[in-house]
């Protein structure tokens, strides 16, 4: 199989051409600080260019079965160059190669299923004629697209992330301004060098490069945008919705994700998923496990159980398949992560395993004896840390993990249904995955939060409903 590309160096992709620009940007491998690639640094001119492009496109027909065709086939190319991908995604982000196949995989997934849902968007008939007076009427609905989408993206997921906004935006016939995160931008610009092969219209997707508090600001000042898709830290989020104003804004954002491992749960599987999930790319994941509460009739068993698998988890080269985790996106994160470690030990926490910085690595960590409000506890550590505690009753773990500002995901072990039924109606969160982890996601599902974890539903169906306006149309008959 060829490569998509001879070089990593890009500049941005503008109303179907490549353009070059004076200033560049460095993309760095996490692991050893090496150069993988360059990229682009947007100005102003090239925001204004890039939006009336999305806005010109908009003018020409593209219909439902081509923008069906467009996605699959871009699904079908990324398939043929899984390594290809999973190579530049492991470097870039320093997510073991393992991982990053299974983000390729899954990003095919998500525009496949964005594909399928191109065929069904529809309205439904609404019975007018059930109101007095109204007996001669009928309505019925009807979506239609948004028209230009901003999608800004974080660095953590840069591939699956931005397929979970361009296929649903594509497919809903809007035009897509696509903001990759300048940490990790390259897969997004392989991508779309995937979707110029597959004949994609000229400015239904164009890509800029550059600083996200640069050109985040030029695009939310370009009234000509119609809607804002955002996934990344809940500051930037809020920001962009001051900007946005009366405009459209999708938000997924952050999370210190719970999960509950009640006393009649199988405490193996509980612990053994629990080590799996906290750990993924270096707990940079939106659902990582953060908070764990265990049932003080499983606390000592689930905890030995929990170490024993966390010790295990292999640390090194992304690119070596034995490789279990990676560093993290930057040395300061990992310097961050460890201050926050240490000020939970100065206020009475104990590592149970890890605590310990190498460089941009930071190793996987259990911490007992912590409380509610440590930073470890009380904010979004993203990173691979992980906070144990016991608790008593039903009641009193559902108000512990309800004791947060965020609500994306949530775990609960148990095999009691009727406990599972009580959790589900009483903590207030975007998902409750049932003896699973708060990190349990499939592309197609709602995904998003409440609270501080954002507004607005990821998954293709949910992503074009809110990509789309309903508008109804009467008939006086
Ligand atoms: P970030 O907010 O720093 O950056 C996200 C994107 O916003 C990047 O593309 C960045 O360039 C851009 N940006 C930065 N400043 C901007 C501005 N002023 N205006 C507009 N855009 C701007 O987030 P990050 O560090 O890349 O990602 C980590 C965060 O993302 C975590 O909080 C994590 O929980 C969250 N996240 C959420 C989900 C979800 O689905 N809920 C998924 C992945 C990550």
């Amino acid at each position: 199989m060829n490569s998509i590309a001879t070089s990593y160096s890009f500049g941005l992709f503008i109303d179907g051409e490549w353009q070059e620009t004076e200033q560049t940007l460095n993309v760095w491998n996490k692991y050893n600080q090496s150069k993988v690639g360059e990229t682009a640094v947007s100005t102003a001119a090239d925001v204004n260019k890039a939006v009336a492009a999305a806005k010109q496109a908009q003018g020409t027909p593209f219909s439902l079965y081509d923008r069906y065709e467009v996605l699959l086939k871009v699904a079908q190319l990324l398939r043929d160059h899984v390594e290809e991908f999973a190579e530049i995604i492991a470097k870039e982000v320093g997510k073991p190669i393992n991982e990053a196949r299974g983000e390729v995989g899954r990003s095919a997934l998500t525009l496949e299923n964005s594909a399928e849902e191109a065929k069904r968007i529809h309205g439904e008939e609404i019975p007018v004629e059930a109101a007095p007076g109204s007996e001669n009427r009928k309505a019925f609905t009807r979506r239609y697209p948004v028209g230009v989408v901003a999608a800004i993206t974080p660095f953590n997921v840069p591939l699956n992330l931005v397929c979970h906004k361009v296929g649903p935006a594509i497919a809903a016939g809007n035009s897509v301004v696509l903001k990759p995160a300048e940490e990790t931008p390259l897969s997004a610009l392989l991508l779309t060098k995937l979707f110029e092969e597959a004949g994609l219209p000229k400015g239904r997707l164009n890509v800029l490069t550059g600083e996200g508090r640069e050109v985040g600001p030029l695009l939310t000042a370009n009234q000509e945008i119609n809607m804002f898709t955002f996934t990344g830290s809940p500051q930037v989020g809020e920001q962009i919705r001051r900007e946005a104003g009366l405009r459209d804004t999708a938000l997924e954002l952050g999370n210190n994700s719970a999960t509950i491992v009640h006393n009649d749960a199988d405490v193996n599987q509980a612990a053994q998923l629990v080590a799996q999930k906290s750990f993924n790319n270096a707990g940079q994941v939106c659902i990582s496990v953060q908070r764990v509460y265990v049932h003080r009739d499983v606390y000592e068993v689930f905890m030995e159980k929990v170490k024993e698998a966390t010790s295990r988890i292999k640390l090194g080269d992304p690119l070596d398949s034995a490789t279990q985790m990676g560093p993290m996106i930057a040395e300061e994160e990992a310097i961050r992560v460890e201050k926050w470690v240490n000020e939970a030990v100065a206020e009475g926490a104990v590592v149970e395993t890890g605590g310990k910085r190498e460089g941009v690595f930071y190793h996987p960590t259990v911490l007992s004896h912590v409380h509610a409000d440590m930073k470890v506890c009380r904010q979004e550590v993203f990173g691979p840390v992980v906070a144990v505690q016991p608790y008593t009753n039903e009641d009193e773990v559902i108000s512990l993990v309800n004791d947060s500002e965020y609500g994306l995901q949530a775990g609960l072990f148990t095999n009691n249904l009727a406990l599972a039924m009580y959790a589900a109606d009483r903590i207030h969160v975007g998902g409750l995955i049932i003896n699973d982890t708060s990190g349990y996601r499939v592309d197609h599902m709602p995904y998003g939060g409440v609270k501080k974890s954002g507004t607005g539903k990821e998954g293709p169906r949910y992503a074009i409903e809110e990509m789309t306006e309903e508008k109804i149309v009467v008939f006086n008959l």
